[in-house]
């Protein structure tokens, strides 16, 4: 599994932007800075809305 990319909508202003799906630090929205994605060593953990999930190959 070499990862996949999400699309996820901010809770708080709806901004949506890519994740990593392993990501390695914390990942907060660009606009309002809410934590988009925790990392746990592994698959991190999303929070908000994922619209799209695109495979990395
Ligand atoms: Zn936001």
């Amino acid at each position: 599994m070499p990862g996949s990319f999400h699309q996820v909508a901010c809770p708080d202003c709806d901004n949506e932007q890519i994740v990593f799906g392993k990501a390695s630090s914390i990942v907060t929205c660009a606009v309002c800075g809410h934590t988009l994605a925790t990392p746990t060593g592994g698959e991190a953990v999303i929070e908000g809305d994922v619209v799209d999930t695109v495979e990395a190959r």
